[in-house]
């Protein structure tokens, strides 16, 4: 603040419209900001992710915009800090892979209405707005998010505006099979309060909605926003849970507690959701503080992606092998609840598919056979496999 932004007050710093306003989104500002790679330079200046006077270019693939509380967190030294390589650009983004593809989820072909993707029989995912405070690199929906101009999908409009919304809510009070309704983007904490609470107040008054979720990463990224006039306005409209995109233990400042402490204290359950990102967070160590630091924040660590095929994004993959591992690397050794999910999100858009360890060596005469955390050996007496017969109790064997 005192560097590169002076003059700022301390309490305009802490104003989440100030660090809107003041994100950073010129490639010159970032230049001289940060000790720039020659990768991170060619990104920014070959490729030009934004014009000369700063605002984003809509054609460039994913713009970069970076608050500045989150700037701070970054080191200006070292190119391959995790939080830097998380938000700024290296010309590896133009590089094309086979099995890339700018929506790999197929989720407009799930869109059953612009902007509400409705893949699962009771639950919907509403991409209520394309705007997020951060651009984080390896975006999923880089075919859609940040785009400055209204865009034309594939289904016709685009989320950039609200205009979609009407549509998306009477297609959810028509189907009442939907009882859990997520609201996601881009990043629906940057839209304002009162915009917010029209939304979250109209789903509301769809009496089959049982639940609304906030898929987001702004406790991370622009921790100012989390207002008491946020809290009410989220509160009134309980039960609301809350996804929160993290990546990396340095996330978790003094910031961010206190901004999931006061979301904790407004009745929000909160998960947390990560993806595997290379040489950021793929090893057992980093991941196991993470996720036992998001606990203290109160935050249950729910799912641990594989990093989507978006184009561009192979610097960022690693093998699901990498995922397994950390998987065993956390389960038993630390606390069943700092052990997320680990999922591939199918490809060509067949949903979350939830990948485990082998625990299982065989299954024979004697039951199943399986092997604990420390690689021991375990025999469950389970029940024959076959359906009919699931449900009964084993007979009686002789004891040896
Ligand atoms: C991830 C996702 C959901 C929510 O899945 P949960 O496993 O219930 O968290 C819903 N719809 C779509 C299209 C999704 O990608």
């Amino acid at each position: 603040m005192r560097r590169w932004f002076p003059g700022t007050s301390v309490g305009a710093w802490n104003d989440w419209r100030w660090q809107l306003r003041n994100r950073i989104v010129s490639p010159r500002l970032l230049a001289e900001m940060l000790a720039l790679s020659p990768e991170e330079r060619g990104a920014l200046f070959a490729w030009n992710a934004t014009d000369a006077s700063g605002v984003p270019n809509p054609t460039s693939p994913l713009p970069v915009a970076i608050t500045p509380y989150y700037a701070s967190l970054i080191d200006p030294d070292d190119p391959e800090d995790p939080i830097r390589r998380s938000v700024v650009p290296v010309a590896a983004e133009r590089d094309l892979f086979p099995g890339e593809d700018p929506d790999p989820l197929a989720e407009e072909h799930d869109m059953v209405v612009p902007g509400l993707v409705h893949r699962y029989p009771d639950r919907v995912l509403f991409l209520t707005t394309y705007s997020c405070a951060v651009y984080c690199r390896y975006c999923t929906r880089s075919r859609v998010v940040g785009k400055s101009q209204p865009r034309t999908t594939a289904s016709g409009v685009s989320p950039a505006g609200h205009g979609h919304w009407d549509a998306a809510i009477a297609y959810i009070a028509a189907h009442t099979e939907v009882r859990d309704v997520l609201l996601s983007g881009g990043d629906p904490l940057t839209l304002p309060d009162t915009t917010l609470a029209s939304l979250l107040e109209r789903l509301r008054a769809i009496p089959h909605v049982e639940i609304l979720r906030i898929g987001t990463k702004v406790p991370v990224v622009l921790p100012q926003r989390i207002t008491p006039a946020l809290l009410e306005t989220i509160r009134r409209f309980h039960p609301v849970w809350m996804s929160i995109h993290v990546t990396h233990p340095r996330e978790i400042t003094p910031e961010m507690r206190a901004a999931t402490a006061l979301l904790a204290d407004a009745g929000i359950p909160m998960g947390s959701q990560t993806v595997l990102l290379r040489g950021i967070n793929d090893d057992v160590e980093t991941m196991t503080r993470l996720n036992q630091a998001l606990l203290t924040c109160r935050v249950r660590p729910y799912y641990l992606y594989q990093c989507d095929p978006v184009p561009g994004s192979a610097h960022f993959r690693t093998p699901v092998s990498r995922g397994l591992a950390i998987i065993e690397g956390l389960r038993g050794h630390t606390s069943g609840y700092a052990v997320p999910h680990f999922v591939i999100d199918a490809p060509g858009g067949g949903g979350k598919i939830p990948l485990l360890p082998q625990y299982v060596r065989s299954w024979n005469d004697d039951g199943l056979v399986l092997r604990n955390y420390r690689g021991q050996t375990c025999v469950y007496p389970d029940t024959p496999g076959r359906a009919d017969t699931a449900d009964r109790p084993r007979r009686a064997r002789r004891l040896r």
